[in-house]
């Protein structure tokens, strides 16, 4: 499959296909926790990236063999709201099956009006806002030059307003760049002005794009969600338990998770409802087997397919 992943356990979205229609790595922004790895193409070009009748085939045939899913999720290896097709891909899906959509976006194309009609019928789009402040959208988020942040705030503003379907804020926290009180408070004020059902704070669980980057501690992240206020939450990890595939296939479900993005054996073992020791046993056979790389983050020690860089926001 070249368009579709998954199903994929996702921490907010429970069992998630994942739609990709960017080549990778095609972005808006080049975010230092980019679990991607670094952008490869910067642009703001909206355009066809990937036929999209390749893409509405290939979800069709996946929907048609398998069953479970939660949701059909726009994501990947870039930002998918600079396909210029989304929009008629969302509704060419809903006219098939009455799974619910869910975008999830870094929200700075929302200032054109095409990108904000095209994501108007998705059940759920879920736009970034990591901060407010130019110098820090410059450091972390390292925008194309021609982004401004005001105006990517005008736009989720007129969008907020416009959209009837569930709106979340995902504001990811990196230490050292816009964790202070001072940030959360301007990005709590210029919130206010907008209509959205749930602002989640995450931090960096996965490995970053530099690996310098640090999480939030639970302490900051408590006291990110008082600023934020009452319509903010914190992202759990992923719990839900359900096996989707045959017992058999225990190595292959590794795989297939960790291609998407690195994971640790804890978070693999309560993602498939695996015991953790089987986990840590495959994992070791994967890696001595050189099919699987050991990286450290925070102090734990995660696993990605040897020859990728893979890794989603979901
Ligand atoms: S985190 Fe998302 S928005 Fe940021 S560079 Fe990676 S793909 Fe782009």
């Amino acid at each position: 499959m070249k368009y579709v992943f998954g199903p994929v356990p996702s921490r907010r979205l429970g069992y998630s296909l994942g739609i990709d229609v960017i080549p990778f790595k095609t972005c808006t922004l080049d975010c230092v926790y980019c679990q991607l790895g670094p952008t490869t193409v910067r642009t703001l070009e909206r355009r066809q990236w990937v036929p999209e009748n390749d893409i509405i085939e290939e979800i069709k045939d996946t929907l048609a063999r398998h069953t479970g899913i939660d949701y059909l999720t726009f994501s990947g290896s870039g930002e998918p709201t600079l396909h210029a097709g989304i929009g008629r891909i969302i509704r060419e899906i809903q006219a098939i099956c009455a799974i619910p959509i869910a975008v999830i976006t870094n929200g700075t194309l929302l200032f054109e009006q095409e990108v904000r009609e095209g994501l108007m019928s998705a059940d759920l789009v879920i736009p970034s806002v990591d901060c407010v402040s130019t110098k820090i959208f410059q450091r972390l988020n390292r925008p194309h030059p021609d982004l401004r942040m005001e105006n990517i705030l005008r736009g989720l503003e007129t969008f907020s307003h416009d959209y009837s379907g569930a709106l979340w804020v995902e504001i990811m926290i990196a230490r050292g760049f816009n964790d202070t009180a001072e940030e959360l408070e301007c990005i709590a004020k210029k919130l206010e002005r907008v209509r959205i059902d749930k602002i989640q704070i995450n931090t960096v669980t996965r490995p970053p794009s530099d690996t310098q980057i640090e999480p939030a501690s639970r302490e900051e992240l408590e006291l990110a969600r008082d600023i934020l206020g009452e319509r903010a939450e914190i992202i759990g990890d992923f719990t839900k338990e359900k096996i989707l595939f045959e017992e058999t296939d225990i190595r292959q479900r590794i795989l297939h998770l960790l291609q998407r993005h690195p994971d640790s054996a804890r978070r693999i073992s309560a993602a498939l409802g695996i015991s953790m020791s089987i986990v840590e046993l495959h994992l070791r056979r994967l890696a001595d087997e050189g099919k699987l790389q050991r990286i450290e983050h925070a102090g734990e020690q995660f696993y990605r397919p040897a020859n990728t860089v893979g890794g989603g926001r979901q």
